[in-house]
């Protein structure tokens, strides 16, 4: 990949040349589609608000369209050979790697983030389908469970057509980590991408296609979340929803699909602690401390953005950070070296921005950042932010921002860091840091969160489960966890014949 703007700016102008002109549309039954409403909104660029292209706004109809297709389509698909759909997601996986600098490029430009880091989602999304691919022929694998007179067993069979829907952070990562189980399971999907990200959902549904999915198993339709995403949950064809996105975005899924009893998966939103303790291995501490709030411009569910600090080293170590901070490279993200690059969309960052404010009106000190970087008069771009001198119960340690800002609060000992940990309405993840291998055990059990990093930053090993408790979260994703959402379990009791069958009116 060229290691210079210039040249990825040349190429991104390539790859978006075919956005440009008629509004980007559906992908319906294997075919590109025009919308019913013939309504379009504007997808703009995030580092210097130029107009990408027009997109289509699906409309109930469209999603019905696509719901029914998705449907037809689940008959077929439901029954083909596991091992002709690992044979298949394996090409998709190909396909994504051959496509992947294009991929990289047309999402950098589209959500703000800095190539170093995209690059990485474009490939990890190819891992994502090898990854389901393999466990495809086993999906349907049950338990056997024998009793005295009869023989039970469980088998898994596809739910049918689910409704996949997704936010603008990651969103080609994020779509192969959500698409790729349900296709390896055997379900047929209908995608509705977020409104400010709609590119690179249409590269992979067309990745999908060349390399030989059947038209119908994977649906893509544009728009925004109150008209098309509320349909995709209130479609009766639809079977389940697997959801990412913001809290309480959730709720009001989960309240939309009530009516049409559909099973939900939601990861959602965090506010995630990082503990670092005095016996800490310091030097490694401060680089994930720094590498899990200013990755991906904080626009990350799993950023840590409260750092907890035992007093005895709280100065220290925090200025430490805010040495960071201040050294982060913000710049255009097609730069190789740019670090944090703009956030998604103005008013994402007028929400990051009002938070300076609040940080200073609760009485918190902002330690480094806090306000726009100067020469970036067009874009959405923000400086690497710390406020130090917080409490736990200030807004700017308990509502999530999702921004390159981090929340310092010093604490005293376990209990209290425990304490402090747990007082969010979020349990999405936690990382402590301590070299004492008790307390990391305790920390262990105790943090309220469904994932927890111990001396790591965030560390993916795809067949551990992953998702959140508390208002993070309903279920897992990750190895054998996604495919319990996307098929249902059946048992089968099967009499050996020795039992007496109770009688009546003989
Ligand atoms: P969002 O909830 O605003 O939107 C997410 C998606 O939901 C979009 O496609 C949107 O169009 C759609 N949507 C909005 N209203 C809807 C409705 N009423 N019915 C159906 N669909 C609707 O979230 P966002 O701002 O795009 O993304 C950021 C959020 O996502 C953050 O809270 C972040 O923590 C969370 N997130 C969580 C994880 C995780 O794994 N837990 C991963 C990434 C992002």
């Amino acid at each position: 990949m060229s290691q210079t703007l210039e040249s990825n700016l040349a190429k991104v102008g390539t790859c978006l040349a075919r956005f440009r002109g008629a509004a980007l549309g559906h992908f319906i039954n294997g075919e590109a589609v025009v919308g019913r409403s013939g309504e379009t909104f504007e997808n703009r660029a995030p580092t210097d608000g130029s107009l990408i292209n027009e997109v289509l706004a699906g409309a109930p109809e469209d999603i019905d369209r696509a719901a029914h297709a998705a449907a037809d389509a689940f008959a077929e698909w439901r029954v083909w050979p596991g091992g002709q759909r690992r044979r298949l997601l394996h090409r998709i996986a190909d396909a994504i790697e051959a496509r992947a600098e294009e991929i990289a490029l047309v999402e950098s430009w589209d959500t703000g983030q800095p190539m170093r880091f995209m690059s990485k989602a474009a490939v990890r999304g190819a891992e994502n389908f090898r990854f389901f691919a393999d466990r495809a022929p086993e999906a349907g694998n049950g338990l056997s469970l024998p009793a005295e007179h009869h023989l039970n067993y469980t088998l898994r069979q596809p739910i049918g057509p689910v409704g996949v829907i997704t936010p603008w952070n990651t969103p080609f990562m994020l779509s192969t980590w959500k698409i790729a189980p349900a296709l390896a399971a055997g379900c047929t999907v209908v995608h509705k991408p977020a409104e400010w990200s709609p590119l690179s959902a249409q590269l992979l549904v067309e990745i999908c296609h060349e390399a030989g999915l059947p038209p119908g198993v994977l649906n893509t339709v544009q728009g925004v979340g109150e008209v098309a995403g509320r349909a995709l949950t209130e479609q009766p064809s639809v079977k389940a929803v697997a959801f990412v996105g913001e809290s309480a975005t959730g709720s009001r899924i989960m309240a939309q699909g009530a009516a049409t009893l559909k099973r939900v998966h939601f990861e959602l939103g965090g506010k995630n602690p990082v503990i670092v303790f005095a016996d800490a291995d310091l030097e490694r501490a401060v680089d994930a401390v720094a590498f899990m709030i200013y990755s991906l411009n904080g626009e990350r569910c799993t950023s840590s953005s409260r750092l907890l600090v035992e007093r005895s080293i709280h100065d220290a170590f925090v200025e430490r950070v805010a040495a960071r901070a201040r050294r982060i490279r913000v710049g255009h993200p097609l730069d190789p070296a740019t670090e944090v690059g703009p956030l998604i969309h103005p008013v994402h960052l007028r929400k990051v921005e009002g938070y300076f404010e609040v940080a200073r009106s609760e009485g918190a000190t902002v330690a480094a950042g806090g306000g726009r970087p100067g020469g970036f008069e067009n874009g959405n771009f923000i400086q690497p932010t710390l406020f130090t001198g917080a409490t736990g119960d200030m807004r700017i340690a308990q509502e999530e921002i999702f921004g390159p800002v981090l929340t310092a609060i010093p604490f005293d000992d376990e209990a209290e860091a425990l304490s402090i940990a747990n007082a969010v309405d979020y349990g999405l993840a936690a990382y402590a840091w301590t070299r004492d291998l008790g307390r990391a055990q305790r920390l262990g059990r105790d943090l309220e969160a469904g994932m927890v990093w111990i001396n790591s930053e965030n560390n993916r090993h795809l067949p551990t489960p992953f998702g959140g408790m508390k208002a993070s979260g309903i279920g897992r994703d990750g190895g054998d966890y996604s495919f319990d959402f996307y098929m249902e379990t059946k048992n089968v009791c099967m009499a050996y014949d020795t039992h007496s069958v109770p009688g009546l009116g003989r």
